[in-house]
């Protein structure tokens, strides 16, 4: 592989039209390498490819799927800490945090092996004597994945492993924030014995090859995680096509904190999954809405905790909070701080730029209190270091408020009383219920996704996946009587 030969396409690594830098947002003078950028005529090709060869993908069957899963899956697991490093480097999250992304990303790899064996149907009598009826799932065919940088191999990992177990070809546009990554999972994918054209990886900005990506008719499945613009342009574009489309976008997720709950514990989940990925996580605790009683004792060991993370090089060994991923976010992030300020809200700490060793985006962890929910700053999402705290006077009021918002991803209560844990699970609107729990954090098994603006279309992961990676074919058939 030549510097510039990034793009894999029709089974072989090719060149790209121009290319882009990358630089390690913790030491902006670590240039990591120029990546390729492809141009119409080799997304036109990876297209074209991924309609040839995902015949031959279907009939291959489901052990090959399951074995060629679970070595790609084996191979991440093992692989771990290298690629997490590369993580670390282009994205800025800790290498710890690095590595587990990658393990899990393994682990759906190594589930959908399973997954592909699991394709079973339906039998049903018919209404009509003599015609038996099954139901089968067959593959949708080309799916076009778009992924975002924030978790740059977990996430094509649970939309890839899928498209694959059951039986479908794959042209895969990562995030250009994030190509290295991008490259490591896909050598492992293309080191596989797979017919050529089943899985293809193209970089180039989404405005461009993204956006071609999605308005092409050949693609019959789009499935997407980004921000809320452009899925909705994402949206527009698969209805006009008539094309299957799957996305999970924005969220603004809510933690209360009631006057009954264990404060220490409430304080370690609401700082974990506030500041944790530097905020930058679509289940981060974004709305912590704490009761009066215990507001300002929650408050004050929240801002110690904020206080006491170690902010620095995500190579750095004990660096629990790397960098902002890139100079717009940052900046983006400051103006949310101003913003906040200039709404009325109290900024406790942070909210700075932070220097450091290294000339990197780095930002001390923000708490904003005397927030209200119309606040923008408590209505968009920031996707940065920043929660914003409102005071409740009742558990009543605090799920009024935590319902009020446009997205529903995840939601999390702290609180000792089994009859509130429950109130909340059966009313709060949101796709991931959290009791005593981050708001961030969810197996690799089970559906993940949200409501309202948070999610578009059937679930991902676990078991539902099958619902947007598999189409249904009802076959009749009449016996007739033997001869
Ligand atoms: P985007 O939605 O712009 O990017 C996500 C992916 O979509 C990337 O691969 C991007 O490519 C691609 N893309 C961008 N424009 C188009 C398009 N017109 N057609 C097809 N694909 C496209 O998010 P950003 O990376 O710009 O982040 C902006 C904000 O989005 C964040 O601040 C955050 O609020 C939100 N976000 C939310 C995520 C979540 O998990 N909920 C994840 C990421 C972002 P490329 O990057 O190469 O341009």
């Amino acid at each position: 592989m030549t510097s510039n030969t990034h793009l894999f396409i029709d089974g072989r690594w090719q060149e790209g039209v121009t290319t882009i830098e990358n630089r390690n947002p913790s030491d902006l003078d670590d240039l990591i390498g120029n990546y390729a950028q492809a141009g119409a005529d080799q997304l036109d090709q990876a297209l074209a490819a991924a309609r040839r060869a995902q015949p031959a993908w279907w009939a291959a069957g489901i052990q090959k799927r399951h074995d060629v899963l679970m070595a790609i899956g084996t191979e991440m697991m093992a692989r771990a800490e290298e690629i997490g490093q590369i993580i670390a480097r282009e994205e800025g999250k800790p290498a710890a945090e690095g590595k587990g992304e990658v393990y899990r990303a393994g682990q759906f790899f190594t589930y959908y092996a399973a997954e592909a064996l699991r394709n079973h149907g339906d039998l049903a009598e018919s209404v009509r004597p003599g015609v038996e009826i099954d139901v089968r799932r067959e593959p949708v065919g080309v799916v076009a994945i778009i992924s975002p940088w924030n978790f740059p191999v977990a996430t094509p990992a649970w939309k890839i492993a899928p498209a694959l177990a059951f039986g479908n070809a794959v042209v895969w546009k990562p995030a250009n924030l994030t190509p290295a990554s991008a490259v490591a999972l896909s050598e492992i994918i293309a080191r596989q014995d797979i017919p050529a054209g089943v899985f293809n990886m193209i970089l180039g900005s989404g405005r461009e090859v993204g956006q071609r990506l999605v308005e092409n008719r050949s693609v019959d499945a789009i499935s997407f995680t980004g921000s809320v613009p452009v899925g909705r342009g994402i949206a527009a574009a698969a209805v006009a096509n008539m094309t299957k489309v799957q996305m999970e976008m924005g969220s603004k997720n809510p933690m209360l904190i009631m006057d009954d709950a264990d404060l220490d514990l409430a304080v370690a989940h609401a700082a974990g999954a506030a500041f944790g990925g530097t905020g930058q996580k679509c289940t981060a605790a974004s709305r912590l809405i704490v009761h009066e009683a215990v507001h300002d004792a929650f408050v004050e060991r929240l801002v110690k905790a904020a206080q006491a993370f170690k902010v620095g090089h995500a190579l750095e060994e004990g660096t629990q909070i790397g960098p902002v991923v890139s100079e717009g976010q940052l900046v983006q992030n400051l103006d949310y701080i101003a913003k906040g300020r200039a709404e009325g809200a109290e900024l406790l700490c942070g909210g700075d730029r932070l220097e450091r060793p290294t000339t990197g985006l780095f930002m001390a962890p923000a708490v904003f209190a005397r927030t209200r929910n119309d606040m923008a700053i408590n209505r968009e999402e920031m996707f940065a270091p920043i929660t914003c705290v409102i005071k409740t006077g009742s558990y009543a009021e605090a799920l009024s408020i935590a319902n009020d918002s446009e997205f529903g991803l995840t939601a999390g209560i702290m609180t000792r009383s089994l009859s509130r844990a429950s109130h909340f699970r059966a009313n709060m609107r949101a796709g991931c219920v959290m009791v005593n729990l981050p708001t961030a954090g969810t197996d690799y098994h089970v559906p993940f996704g949200g409501r309202g603006a948070s999610s578009f279309g059937p679930r991902e992961q676990g078991s539902y996946a099958a619902e947007f990676y598999t189409t249904v074919k009802t076959a009749y058939v009449a016996a007739g009587e033997p001869q």
